[in-house]
């Protein structure tokens, strides 16, 4: 399906997956799966791209063993946290001189568009940069002032900690994850979802070219069912991350809470957008429409309601439509493609369906989606922009749909705009756009959400803290100072004077 334009495949990229069969990474090594292997396809044309280890419970198991004896038997937890930043920068470095090749794979195995692949490649490296530096500088020894004793905390790092990502960030978020773990000084086994295996395999291999020690970082391949759910009812694991959808979310949180296992839950979102009459039309609406065009919609903190006041809402809407019918979908790899396919069949039948339950439950189509063929991409998962507007409670306005879908409504008042921007199950993000930074900071600091953005949707930056509430997460988020310490246990000890 080569085009002119078409980006070609570095030859890295092309050795990696033509092997054979791409292990997953154990003990510093590649190791086949005893549950047999499964196939990670291209979402632009459907065709496989590489075959993968599938890990049974035994190999999960077997990979938290060694992610313990690695944590109690080698130098890396007990390490200062120069020496362990000097391995971390190394790492950093290492994925940095592959950028291109991570990219690639990110953008082959997600459908992403590759100048989005490779912002999500540089956010890894930052993450890991970020983390590191912070170490260096944190106070891991606290002095207690109480009278007739000798007291004071010290932070230890707990020991193998576990983490399952989902395929619409694959190495960006096995960043997040890893990040404020490592630098702690903790072991890791990461379980990437099986839509999107690639970066994290190939970043064993950097690792341990980059010298992180053999049994540091630990990537187990595999089903969400077998794999995933071993991992997440592993007793020995001292933390458990998931991030993912709030259904598996809640049984990996009864998996670690029948063993008492500490667990970060990011979960999804139905983010709300309050736009008020005096913001700029064009200006706002090309945010919204780059908003929910990225990565195909499938973003987590995306907003998905589109609460638009009144005075302006059918100017805000024709300029919308307009800009959204502009969007050229294409094969990730092509130049110029703007919004590449969704993940898989499944995660497109989810969207159709979406459009279609919505509009029989009393939505109307603003701009009509839906799947769509992109010529010279074979069985490519495509989909157009779409927008619906109704009550707001239709189904399609108050569940994740997780595709380029916005569901627009009206507000008048400032209190109605939040009142609705509130009415949900979930609270990971919303943004408010104003003129008037008084009324945004008013509105922002009221959503009952995680994140709230102020003239712009998808603000991401490290040292914020992310997380979500309600039905969008629990157990501290990420991202921040906060979550370094969330890797590190403290104990109090006393001495009565
Ligand atoms: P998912 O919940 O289906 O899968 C996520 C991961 O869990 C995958 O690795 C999967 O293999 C694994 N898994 C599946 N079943 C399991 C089980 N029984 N036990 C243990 N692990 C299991 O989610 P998805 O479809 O891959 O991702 C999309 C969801 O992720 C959306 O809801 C999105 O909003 C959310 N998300 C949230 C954030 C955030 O930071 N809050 C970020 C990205 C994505």
């Amino acid at each position: 399906m080569a085009t002119a334009e078409q980006i070609q495949l570095l030859p890295e990229v092309e050795a990696f997956i033509s092997q054979g069969l791409i292990g997953a990474w154990i003990d510093g090594r590649a190791r086949e799966g005893s549950d047999g292997t499964f196939t990670t396809l291209n979402p632009g044309n459907g065709q496989k791209i590489s075959e993968i280890a599938a890990c049974s419970p035994v190999d999960v198991n077997r990979a938290v063993d060694v992610a313990l004896e690695t944590f109690n038997h080698s130098e890396w937890s007990k390490m200062p946290a120069n020496e362990r930043g000097v391995l971390l920068h190394r790492l950093a470095e290492a994925v940095e001189s592959k950028k291109h090749v991570f990219a690639q794979l990110e953008a082959l195995d997600a459908g992403k568009v590759l100048s989005q692949a490779e912002g999500d490649v540089q956010n890894f490296i930052d993450t890991i940069r970020y983390f590191t530096d912070l170490a260096q500088h944190a106070q891991l020894r606290n002095v207690l002032a109480v009278r007739g004793h000798d007291a004071w905390t010290v932070r230890h790092p707990w020991g193998p900690c576990g983490f399952i990502v989902p395929w619409n960030f694959p190495f960006l978020l096995v960043g997040w994850g890893i990040g404020p773990a490592l630098a702690a000084g903790n072991t890791v086994v990461i379980k990437p979802a099986e839509d999107t295996p690639l970066t994290a395999l190939y970043l064993g291999q950097v690792a341990k070219e980059a010298g992180i020690p053999d049994g540091v970082i630990n990537i187990v391949s595999g089903y969400g069912e077998t794999a995933g759910a071993a991992l997440a009812g592993n007793p020995k694991l001292k933390r458990m991350s998931f991030t993912g959808s709030p259904e598996v979310g809640r049984m990996v949180a009864e998996a670690c809470g029948r063993n008492l296992v500490p667990v970060k839950c990011e979960l999804g979102g139905k983010g709300a957008a309050v736009i008020f009459d005096d913001v700029n039309i064009p200006e706002t609406a090309k945010k919204l429409v780059e908003a929910i065009t990225f990565h195909t919609g499938q973003v987590c903190c995306d907003a998905t309601r589109w609460l638009v006041h009144e005075n302006i809402y059918d100017e805000f809407i024709d300029e919308c439509v307009v800009r959204l019918n502009r969007i050229k979908v294409g094969y990730q790899l092509d130049r110029g493609t703007q919004m590449g396919p969704v993940v898989n069949e499944k995660q497109r039948q989810r969207i159709i369906g979406y459009l279609d339950k919505g509009t029989k439950s009393g939505a109307d189509f603003v701009l009509e989606g839906g799947a769509c063929e992109v010529e010279g991409s074979g069985e490519g998962y495509y989909v157009k922009p779409a927008l619906l507007a109704g009550p707001l409670d239709n189904v399609a306005a108050r569940e994740e749909i997780f595709g380029p879908v916005a569901y627009l409504g009206k507000f008048q008042s400032e209190s109605e705009g939040i009142e609705r921007a509130n009415d949900t199950d979930y609270g990971l993000a919303n943004s408010v756009w104003t003129a008037d930074l008084a009324r945004a900071q008013r509105v922002a600091e009221a959503f009952n959400a995680g994140n709230g953005w102020i003239n712009a949707h998808n603000v991401i930056a490290h040292g914020i803290p992310y997380a979500g509430v309600n039905n969008s997460g629990m157990g501290g988020g990420v991202l921040s100072p906060e979550t370094y310490f969330d890797y590190l246990r403290s104990i109090s000890v006393v001495r009565p004077l």
